[in-house]
């Protein structure tokens, strides 16, 4: 008997943070999709931010955005990916959101007489969240990973909330998941499995016993390690997963299916056993590995330090690569250091094409914009993203239109010609949380371009995310000097750009950001563009 639906699996992180929580979550949610199941995957952040729209990437890389315009945790990303699917804003729950709730219940009255608590007002609404979500939904299946680490201090009432939600629902309707670390001593090379027992004696003092323990570390788990963890967990052997590393993040799924990860989730939820369908998955991560042509992208960015900051950008390269048989190797190039001279712009002769990055702050655009000019100038393939599609209009302004000072006003607000600019709505907005241009929005393709020709359609939705625009007293004479408009938002604003095949194979830029909607079985056109016009091939031939 399956019992009623939906099912619930949590999953929570032991011993260090980005220990893979969010790819066993997306792992899962593959595993159970390829068995015919709906799944969805939600991510609890426990800061107070409301959404990550106002945090740096230096401190939580890339700020994901989902189709309806949500500014979420970068694991949103990862789930969209693995289950190709779009997910709403609803699927990523913060602690500031929980608070903002209560208290704005409370101060509508809604708990007259009485004191509002930690226990139960915050955790009912922890749990009302979730519980609403799968009925609106409809999903089979929700997998919801908690962030952070077993024993933080923010993550104690969303943890007490899952327990909670574990009694309510019953045990036939919840599966626990404990992701932790098995780190090997350098000097021993042993794998130690004291930090894993730690962590799970503190998660089942909250009253959490796992259901089944994913185990990360360097190589595959050995079965001394396996069975201490098994005995100091009460699970059988077979409930400790190893998740150990592999080439490619795409990997895990098939490595933790081997393990019989989902066959225990089906055995406790009294579930028929189904074979997955993987097919198209493993032929995705076999051509990733077998990908040999090389081709070297320049990364052109300031949040370069951290890689997450674009880990949609570096994952759609590897889905159209993988696709096209293409390996692309990236160079990694602080615009910052250009512009004060720490580094030359001799790299654009040793790569094939180039990636202009989002970005906020006019801290590196003055190297980006440089880098632009000789890219193009040397007639090699760029492709610049939101930002990096503002900064290449402002270079053809100032050096082929000759408009002298050209720039964004979101570097001078004073320049002369604001060829990007805020627009009239943008301007009375005194809050930055939430107010940008956010979410997907119909983009209309002009027939004859080459982008037009690559995504094969007419009108496109692409996700945005900025609040600086075109200036459209400035389009006419764009045109006239030859820049060619692809892309028109319904409302008249530039959305993507590209120049004449005559003068560069592959320029192109985009304000939406599309990479956010690549997936591994269907990459998007314009990376695959660049790619193959990176190769030396013609992006239209193929
Ligand atoms: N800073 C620019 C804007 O706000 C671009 C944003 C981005 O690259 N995501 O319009």
């Amino acid at each position: 008997m399956a019992g009623e639906w939906p099912k619930y699996v949590f999953i929570t992180g032991g011993v260090l943070s980005s220990v893979g929580k969010g790819i066993t979550t997306a792992s899962l949610g593959l595993l159970l999709k390829a068995r015919g199941y709906s799944v969805g995957a939600v991510k609890i952040d426990p800061y107070i931010n409301v959404d990550a729209g106002t945090m740096s990437p230096f401190a939580h890389g890339e700020v994901f955005v989902t189709e309806d315009g949500g500014e979420t945790d970068l694991d949103l990303g990862h789930y969209e990916r693995f289950l190709h699917t779009n997910l709403s804003k609803k699927h990523n729950i913060t602690t500031g959101q929980i608070y903002l709730s209560v208290i704005e219940k409370e101060r509508r009255g809604d708990y007259l007489g009485q004191t509002v608590q930690v226990i139960p007002h915050i955790t009912n609404e922890i749990k009302e969240r979730i519980r609403g979500l799968a009925k609106e939904t409809g999903v089979d299946f929700l997998i919801v990973e908690i962030g952070g680490t077993v024993g933080d201090i923010e993550g104690l009432p969303f943890l007490e909330a899952v327990r909670q939600f574990g009694l309510e629902v019953g045990p036939r309707k919840v599966f626990y998941i404990h992701v932790a670390l098995a780190p090997v001593l350098s000097t021993t090379g042993e794998q130690k499995t004291k930090p894993v027992q730690h962590s799970v004696q503190e998660l089942r003092r909250i009253g959490i016993q796992p259901d089944a323990i994913v185990v990360r570390t360097q190589r595959p788990l050995e079965d001394e390690p396996r069975r201490k963890i098994a005995l100091y967990s009460s699970l059988p052997l077979s409930h400790v997963i190893s998740n150990h590393d592999v080439d490619t993040i795409y990997r895990v799924p098939l490595l933790l299916e081997e393990q019989g990860l989902t066959a225990l989730v089906e055995e406790k939820f009294g579930l028929k056993k189904r074979e997955p369908e993987l097919g198209d998955w493993i032929d995705f991560v076999e051509k990733l590995q077998s990908a040999s042509r090389r081709v070297r992208i320049a990364m052109v960015g300031k949040y370069v330090k951290l890689r997450d900051s674009y880990i949609s950008i570096v994952e759609a390269l590897k889905h159209a690569g993988a696709h096209l048989g293409i390996k692309p190797e990236l160079l990694w190039v602080e615009a910052t250091d250009i512009e004060r001279g720490a580094r030359d712009l001799s790299f654009v002769e040793e790569v094939d094409a180039a990636i202009i990055l989002p970005g906020f702050g006019k801290r590196g655009f003055e190297g980006k914009i440089a880098t632009i000019r000789r890219v193009r100038e040397e007639r090699k393939p760029l492709l610049g993203i939101c930002l990096g599609m503002q900064l290449a209009v402002v270079e053809y302004a100032r050096n082929v239109l000759g408009l002298e000072g050209a720039n964004t006003a979101e570097a001078d607000p004073n320049t002369p010609h604001p060829v990007i600019d805020l627009l009239p709505w943008q301007r009375g907005i005194d809050r930055l949380g939430g107010t940008m241009r956010l979410g997907a929005s119909p983009i209309k393709l002009v027939e004859g371009t080459m982008v037009r020709t690559l995504y094969g359609r007419e009108v496109i939705y692409e996700r945005h995310r900025h609040r600086y625009e075109v200036n459209p007293d400035y389009i006419p004479k764009l045109q006239e000097a030859g820049l060619i408009i692809s892309g028109w938002s319904p409302d008249g604003l530039v959305e993507i750009i590209e120049l004449p095949r005559r003068e560069n194979p592959f320029f192109v830029a985009t304000q939406p950001h599309i990479e956010y909607k690549s997936r591994p079985l269907s990459p998007n056109p314009l990376f695959k563009g660049l790619l193959i016009a990176a190769s030396g091939g013609d992006p239209l031939a193929s």
